[in-house]
């Protein structure tokens, strides 16, 4: 996995359809944080695509996802300083 370790047993399915990011199984590894930010970054330019369009169901999965990600964030750092670009 590439942004850390969610301890699931070699090649036995996943629970949670790869959503890593909004995983509470994933344990991150630190030095993902900025492989994490890219993501982050990605999530934002997609949420604001999806609300430009009008794509309610993206957006509240978009959103769901930049969740996630910050819950990521302050798992690897928790007095992180929270980027709100
Ligand atoms: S979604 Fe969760 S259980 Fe599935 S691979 Fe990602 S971290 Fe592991």
């Amino acid at each position: 996995m590439a942004l850390g370790d969610c301890f699931r047993p070699y090649q036995t399915p996943c629970p949670h359809e790869h959503a890593c990011v909004r995983c509470p199984a994933l344990k991150m590894d630190p030095a993902q944080l900025p492989r994490l930010i890219q993501i982050e970054h990605d999530t934002q330019f997609k949420l604001l695509e999806a609300r430009e369009h009008g794509w309610a169901g993206e957006v509240v999965e978009l959103e769901t996802t930049l969740q996630g990600i910050l819950e990521k964030k302050i798992q690897i750092q928790p007095t992180h300083i929270i980027n709100t670009e």
